[in-house]
């Protein structure tokens, strides 16, 4: 690439946080069968109004003020007009020339602030559903509220626009302004890429890409149009303006529309909604929801805790994850332990469960607990992994599981040495390959022990307690003959 400097832009639509839709009072719910969400506004029936979603302006508000932008103090909405199955009233409610939010930004990992152009509100179109025949509509997603988040053409690599993206969803998610669920197409992407000479300040002939669906979608899609389109001016052709579809089975993009089939989308003021003035009230109320954003808990975090890049990463990766590691901490002060745990065991459970962290029931208490009891030796590493996939969905008391299942390690060497004495009895070979210098056999005589013990042996008490019957062995053995 050194011949050329790369030049990004995306444009993110996020679904947000609102129980019903931006104009009607039609649920929003996800899971709602076919066309049940719906009703003669969200359908376009002649004759009908619009009323606008309060939650919605709120949350869009929150959106601005954690993005730096700033919100204009009268909006109007505009109708974008144009034809789709998916689109009952043939236009879709947006805004154009007025957005909601102007001149924010985004502050990378690297430092680097990637500048917000504008953001807007709209409604969002239906579902068309395809089948081997036929084509189905489902209009329960028309009219949902949707906020358009257009950045500068700031970005210069594929990676740094992966960055963008995962840093917009988790301050999103932090704010509690959208779920950001791409599986749900709660966040969905659109990005522009175009090819200039280095360090030239003229703009190359950019291409819009569409149809990608996870953020590595995003980053593959513009590692190949990079590609295409350096290969293109290497021979000298030229990069015609057009939008193209990423196929992410094939990795590559291929062309959807050119220039000529643009769309010319008669923007007017929707008669039907008032212009009206975002008062001071309203920013008032949503500031306090802009605390601490990704980036400021991630360096905190890890300034704070002492763990590792990699780690905090991970913690942050989710906000759940966050409050719940620093909320187990305040229970049980040894961060490494916590962290080895919670992303170790506790994130394998997880993992397991359908709904992931909506099914976690376990408290932080209770697993700051179950941490403690395995570093006061109270558990050893095997019951402590029983406990956490006992409890993560139940948050039974952690004492009352322990006394059920007899989990409880024994460490007493009165309630061992019977086990040991047994083990000592049985496994003479491995005792005399011990003896010859064998490290390992220590290890197959631990393991004996713990087995007679059903698992609930403290392996360290045990191996002290084989070294020293061994010892014992070997002088009384030295003395006889
Ligand atoms: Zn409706």
């Amino acid at each position: 690439m050194d011949k050329y400097d790369i030049v990004i832009g995306l444009e993110v639509h996020v679904q947000l946080n609102t129980n019903s839709k931006i104009f009607c009072g039609c649920s929003t719910n996800f899971d709602s069968p076919p066309n049940t969400n719906i009703c003669p506004v969200c359908c376009g029936y002649p004759g009908v109004l619009p009323v606008f979603n309060k939650r919605a302006l709120e949350l869009a508000v929150r959106i601005c003020l954690a993005l730096g932008a700033r919100v204009n103090k009268k909006i109007y909405f505009e109708r974008k007009n144009y034809f789709y199955p998916d689109l009952p009233k043939n236009y879709q409610i947006s805004q154009y020339k007025m957005p909601l939010g102007e001149k924010g930004s985004l502050e990378l990992s690297s430092g680097k602030k990637i500048g917000i152009t504008r953001v807007h509100l709209e409604e969002d179109a239906g579902k068309l559903i395809h089948k081997e025949n036929a084509s189905l509509v489902d209009f329960n997603r028309t009219g949902t509220p949707l906020l358009e988040i257009v950045s500068e053409p700031d970005i210069t690599s594929p990676e740094e626009a992966f960055d963008y993206l995962t840093y917009l969803k988790l301050t999103l998610q932090y704010i509690g302004a959208s779920s950001c669920d791409m599986e749900k197409g709660f966040l969905r992407c659109d990005a522009n890429i175009s090819l200039k000479n280095k360090g030239a300040t003229e703009l190359g002939t950019k291409v819009e890409l569409k149809n990608m669906n996870s953020f590595r979608g995003v980053r593959d899609a513009l590692t190949y149009e990079a590609k295409r389109q350096r290969d293109a001016l290497e021979k000298g052709e030229k990069i015609s303006l057009e939008t193209r579809a990423f196929d992410a089975a094939k990795m590559k993009t291929v062309l959807m529309r050119s220039k000529e089939e643009a769309h010319d989308y008669r923007y007017f003021p929707e008669p039907d909604l008032l212009d009206f003035s975002i008062s001071q009230d309203i920013l008032e109320q949503e500031a306090p929801y802009i605390k601490e954003l990704p980036l400021a808990r991630r360096k905190r975090i890890q300034k704070q805790y002492g763990i590792s890049e990699k780690e905090t990463d991970i913690l942050i990766s989710d906000i759940f994850l966050a409050d719940f590691f620093e909320e187990a901490c305040t229970m049980f002060a040894k961060p490494k332990e916590i962290t080895n745990w919670l992303l170790g065991v506790f994130l394998e459970q997880v993992n397991l469960l359908s709904e992931k962290f909506n099914a976690v029931k376990m408290s932080p208490q209770n697993f700051s607990k179950v941490v403690r009891y395995f570093c006061e030796n109270k558990l050893n590493n095997l019951a402590a992994k029983k406990v956490i996939s006992l409890c993560i969905v139940t948050d039974e008391d952690i004492d009352a599981v322990i006394e059920r299942e007899s989990l409880a390690q024994v460490s007493a060497e009165a309630a061992l040495s019977g086990f040991v004495q047994e083990t000592i009895n049985e496994n003479k070979k491995a005792i005399k390959e011990y003896l010859e210098g064998k490290e390992q056999a220590i290890m197959f005589l631990v393991g004996m022990v713990m087995k007679k013990s059903k698992g609930k042996a403290n392996p360290k008490v045990v191996r002290e307690m084989l070294e020293k019957a061994i010892k014992l062995l070997k002088s009384n053995e030295a003395a006889n003959s």
